[in-house]
């Protein structure tokens, strides 16, 4: 069976290539930071986010050993302040991809948990430094307290994006509870607005 994180990292592929410049907004242990390293390779970009200094420790040392540190730059930064402060501002508007994937960190303290309002503002901020045609993946977790409420808003949040300029996708196991989710959303080439049904 397929994964969902497998599943985002399909979509990523998709739109995101060598010498691309993409965004791990939740770093955790790395597993996303490291896939997006070696999808952009040397010549490429990677920035990454989280609020646990474990978290940026733990992934700059994998990167290291993968021998995939080089292009990429992490910050214990908090993804709802603005990334104009620390990401180089010719990059809004730029950017391939960027992947979220909420929650607590694995194996870390399970109460710093990802919130709903902070989670949508940096939502939001990745709309807007996205390319037109670029992708951001929301990995969506419901089992844990707060989950359940989390996923509700940013679902809510998602369906609400304009149809002629977002494309929005959601991915959801029916026939198991507390299932992880996936949200994808693809931002739509300006010149091109979706098909309206007569
Ligand atoms: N993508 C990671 C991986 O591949 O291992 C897993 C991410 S983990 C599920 C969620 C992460 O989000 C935690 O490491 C947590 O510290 C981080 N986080 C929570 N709130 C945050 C915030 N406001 N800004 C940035 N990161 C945050």
């Amino acid at each position: 069976m397929i994964n969902f994180l497998q599943l985002a990292h399909f979509y990523v592929r998709k739109i995101l290539s060598r010498g691309g410049v993409a965004i791990d907004a939740t770093v955790g242990n790395g597993n996303d930071t490291l896939f997006l390293a070696k999808t952009v390779g040397e010549v490429g970009l990677v920035y990454g986010f989280d609020i646990q200094e474990q978290a940026i420790q733990v992934t700059k040392e994998r990167l290291e050993n993968e021998g995939q540190a080089k292009q990429v730059q992490l910050f214990l930064y908090p993804h709802q302040q603005p990334w104009s402060m620390v990401l180089p501002k010719s990059l809004k508007g730029n950017i391939d991809a960027v992947m979220f994937n909420l929650g607590y960190l694995p194996h870390g303290d399970q109460s710093i948990i990802t919130k709903p309002v902070s989670t949508i503002s940096a939502c939001q901020q990745a709309l807007a430094w996205l390319k037109p045609r670029g992708l951001v993946t929301i990995m969506l977790y419901t089992g844990h307290e707060g989950g359940e409420e989390e996923a509700e808003k940013v679902l809510a949040w998602s369906r609400q994006l304009s149809a002629d300029r977002y494309s929005v996708v959601l991915h959801q196991r029916l026939n198991r509870t507390h299932a992880p989710m996936l949200v994808v959303i693809n931002k739509l080439d300006d010149k091109k607005p979706s098909q309206k049904k007569s």
